[in-house]
């Protein structure tokens, strides 16, 4: 099985209990993880997994990516939303 090294991206809040949720990005390969029940009991590969959390944060690294305002914009509230607190300034 291929090794992941997680990378943290950022915490975000659970919508239905006080739990938060870690997002997390392997750099090597590009696949994003999480913590919550969601991604975590998918029947997948941890490439092909998602969640909502993990759409948001793949969202809005391509978004940066892109350098479209708009685009950034509407990412950053979307990470807003889920109050998303960078993991390591936390
Ligand atoms: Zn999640």
């Amino acid at each position: 099985m291929a090794r992941h090294t997680w990378t943290s991206l950022f915490t975000v809040r659970s919508s239905s209990s006080d739990s938060t949720y870690e997002v997390k990005r392997d750099p090597k390969t590009g696949a994003y993880g999480c913590s919550c029940k969601g991604w975590k009991f998918q029947k997948k590969s941890m490439f092909e997994r998602e969640c909502k959390h993990t759409r948001v944060a793949r969202e809005a690294i391509e978004a940066l990516e892109s350098k479209e305002e708009k685009r950034m914009k509407a990412a950053l509230s979307a990470l807003e939303r889920m109050g998303a607190r960078d993991s390591v300034a936390a």
